[in-house]
Parts: C-alpha cells; structure tokens; sequence
C-alpha cells in the first residue's frame, strides 16, 4: 500500500506528509564532515540517521539524489584569531600538504561509515573543488546589494536583510539581539558593519596556504557558501531535504537561508531535518572535557581520557552495536553514552539477529496459533510517524519473542506465517534499519567454513582413490599459501 510519511520539518516546527517536489524523485543534501580529525559517535549519528532515511525512501520506491558533501576549506574555528582554517592548522602543525591531510581524514571516515553499513551518498562533493559556484554566489549576493566588501573580504549585510522582507532566524527562532550576545570575538570584527555580518569570502593572510584568487582578494570562502553553493549545483533551487545535526541549525543552516534567500529570492529547500546530539555520560562531547571517542576506539574498545587519565570503554563494542545504540532512539532525542547503555544495545542487537537466525530453522504448521500479519503495517506505521526507530524496533521485539515462542513449541506458525515473518526482518532490520549480521559477514568465519569445504571434497576424492584431484587440491591451495596436514583424525590446514 502507498505510505504517507510523516517527516517533522524544523522550520514549520511541525510534522508534515513529505511529497517531493518532483514527483517520483528526491533530493536530499546532508552537511558532511569537516576533514581533519578522525569521525567520533557524533559523526556517527547524522550518517546513520539520513542512511535510514535515504534507505526508506528508496524503499518507497522514490529515486533519490543523496548529496553530502567533504568540507576540506573555510570551515573557520571559532577560537582562531588568525583566521586560519581547520585543515591549514593541521596541515602546518604536521608538515603536510592540506589536501593530503583532507584526503588522509576522507579515506579514513570512509572506511568508519562502511563498518557502520552508511551507503556512500550519490554525490560527495569538495568544497575546494567549487570554489568557481561559491564566487558566483557571492557575486549575485553582491548584487543584491545584501553584501559588502571590506578590506578584500566579504561579508553577509544582515541588517540590510532584515530591511527587506526577509527574516534572519527564522530557522533557528533566534532573535538579532540574542545571537549578539552569543557572538564571540572574531579575526574580522573591525571589518564588518555589523557584529552578527559572516564572511562569505575571506582574504587570506600571507601565512595562509588554502587561497584561490576571487574578484575581492586571493582567499577562501566562508564555510556557509559551499553548502548553498553545492546543493543548487546538484540538487536544483529549492531541493526537497535538508539534513543536518542540531547543531548545525544555528549559524550555518540559519546563514545558509539568508545565502539562498538574498540570492535567489527562495530558502534553498522544502524541509530541513535535524538530528540531535549524543552525550557522553551526561556530558557534551568536547575536546576540553577529552571525551571524543572516535569510531575505531569503540571498534578496539579503548579510549584513555587525557584529562584524567581513565578507561572509559569497558570492551570493544561492533560496528552493529554502534548503529543498534544509534537507532534505539528517536533521531529527535537526545542519545546518552555509557558503557552500560552500549552493552544493553549489543544484546537488543544479537536477540535481533538470533531470533533471526531461528526463523529460518522453524518448523512450520498445518495452522498458526499466532497471528503475525500485522507486524510488517506496525513497522511502516512507526517508520512513516518521522522515522520512529525505537517503536519499529520493539515491534521486531515482539516478532522476536513469537518466533521464540514458535521454537520452543508453546505455539505454531504456517509455512506462509513463517516467510512473512522472513520478509517483515529482511525488509525492516536489513534493508531499512541497514543492520547486518555481524557474525555471518565475518570473515575469518567464512573461510573456516569455505577451508572446511575443500578438504572435505579432498577427503572424499582420497577415499575415492583419485589422486589426481586431491593431490592438485593439495597443491592449489600451496601455491596460496596454505599448507594442508594430514593427520589420523583428517587434515588440518594452516597459512604458510
Ligand atoms: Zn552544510
């Protein structure tokens, strides 16, 4: 059946059905990572929060354009004075080139989203390579008369904005004044009109390596420019969804609005979905507080807290207990690391997959005892109610327990009963939720069981007395480097 799905939109601060603008066709842009430092759970949340959603509407059956970005430039820290930005700081503190930093980090997020089953996005553009889109919206902002040069840097007019009929904080509900008194001192204050103004260009100091020649100065975009840039360029003007952490609403999603607005006289898209933020034992993650665990530290389960000195994983957690945890929440709440609430997810986990595994061993009935035609509506239902993961999950729960049930003989289920079951799992634990069994796609597992194989086959040619066919298995399996023993109990094998 057709599915309305409900999806909370942060600007209206509702939730709303989600039609594309093109029938049939989705484009969604997500605010990917910022280069230089290796992916922690909090970059986890956002890439496995619109995987899901990128999963499900491909499931709807909607052809989806899935964009999100490398930020490898102008991301300016908030604490630089010299207004370096992130990658050229480290590039410089370890004598690199910035791109071979920017590319070192790539590669390495990569390989974290692909341990947590993330999909690779349609388009996963840099922003160094578009750096000719983010002049040209600068430009049209220019003349719009909603930005001003000064002293070869560029800057947004939020007051002029304001004059108009536009409206800075509509997003965020920010109000002019308050975001004054949250502004900190800035490398570029005695440039602006106006203390909330941000750089959409910036003209690069002698020292600063990342520059490209513009019409205001040899320099850099302003971080906000590349997104607005971007999406236009691949998505269209407007474009459906866009997605990001909560953190990213203010000042980047709010600035992005006003880029596209004094550009094009339109927000840049239908929906913007935010998902929230993880915390650390009930603190913020911060590097002040050193507890920005990385993914591969939660792989490897340790991370030392250089603050104190402390232990804070109590084993190494898999990638699938990760994305279980992830998705035990709502993407709206808050998530709350522990060790405790990490271990709880790893069993949610297994029972998942156990139950699974059980299903396909189930002895099926002349008549079913249970009645399980309802689970898979159950599941969409959640799934369509803003993508409520922790609901579709304790319906699987329930599928769970009557599977064991099932198994344990205390009831019965048809053959038909059984395959839907089969299906309601494939569908919603596989292919939507993007969970994999972790043991199954081990390995070290699967060669046991393919080495097993073979010498199985050699065994039954040795008995055979073909020894032509064991003997070309044995040395086969030599020129791989792999030594076959035979011993009184048959043969073992081992890597030369
Ligand atoms: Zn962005």
């Amino acid at each position: 059946m057709e599915q309305q799905f409900l999806i909370y939109n942060t600007l209206s601060r509702q939730k709303e059905l989600f039609t594309p603008l093109t029938p049939g066709r989705v484009g969604m842009y997500v605010c990917g990572p910022t280069v230089y430092g290796d992916a922690h759970l909090g970059h986890a949340r956002p890439a496995i929060t619109f995987d899901i959603l990128f999963r499900y509407l491909q499931h709807l059956g909607y052809k989806v354009r899935y964009v999100r970005n490398i930020t490898d430039v102008g991301h300016l820290e908030h604490d630089a004075d010299e207004g370096e930005d992130k990658i050229a700081k480290k590039a410089r503190l370890e004598q690199l080139e910035p791109m071979e930093v920017a590319q070192y980090y790539t590669n390495r997020y990569h390989a974290a989203m692909d341990r947590l089953n993330v999909l690779r996005p349609s388009i996963e553009p840099h922003a160094s390579g578009h750096i000719i889109e983010q002049i040209e919206l600068v430009q049209k902002i220019l003349d719009a008369g909603l930005a001003y040069v000064s002293n070869g840097s560029v800057y947004f007019d939020i007051r002029k904005y304001q004059e108009s009929t536009h409206k800075y904080g509509k997003l965020s509900g920010r109000v002019i004044d308050e975001m004054l008194a949250t502004t900190r001192e800035l490398d570029g204050q005695e440039e602006k009109r106006f203390a909330g103004d941000f750089a959409l260009w910036k003209k690069a100091s002698p020292e600063h390596i990342m520059r490209w020649p513009s019409p205001w100065s040899d320099g850099f975009p302003g971080w906000h420019a590349e997104c607005t840039a971007m999406g236009a360029k691949y998505l269209g003007s407007p474009f459906d969804i866009h997605g990001g952490g909560m953190d990213l609403v203010f000042p980047h999603h709010e600035s992005e609005i006003a880029q596209c607005e004094a550009s094009t006289g339109h927000g840049p898209c239908k929906y913007w979905m935010h998902n929230n933020m993880i915390t650390i034992e009930g603190q913020k993650m911060g590097k002040s507080l050193g507890n920005f665990i990385t993914l591969d530290e939660f792989f490897n389960g340790s991370h030392i807290n250089p603050k104190n000195g402390e232990e804070m994983l109590a084993q190494p957690y898999g990638p699938m207990t990760i994305r279980f945890f992830i998705l035990q929440a709502h993407y709206r709440s808050t998530v709350d690391f522990s060790n405790e609430a990490l271990q709880a997810a790893e069993k949610g986990y297994n029972r998942l997959m156990q139950a699974f595994k059980t299903l396909g061993s189930l002895q099926p009935s002349k008549t079913s005892s249970l009645d399980v035609k309802g689970y898979r509506q159950l599941c969409y239902d959640a799934m369509n109610d803003d993508m409520n993961t922790p609901i579709v999950i304790s319906h699987l729960f329930d599928a769970a327990r009557v599977i064991n049930t099932v198994n344990d003989h205390k009831a019965t289920l048809t053959q038909e009963d059984i395959d839907e079951l089969k299906s309601v799992f494939q569908t919603f634990v596989f292919d939507i939720m993007g969970l994999r069994d972790e043991a199954a796609t081990d390995n070290s597992a699967l060669i046991d069981g393919l080495m097993q194989m073979i010498l199985d086959v050699r065994a039954a040619a040795k008995a055979n007395k073909d020894w032509t066919t064991s003997d070309k298995i044995r040395d086969s399996l030599s020129a791989l480097g792999i030594a076959v023993k035979d011993g009184k109990d048959g043969a073992t094998w081992e890597l030369k």
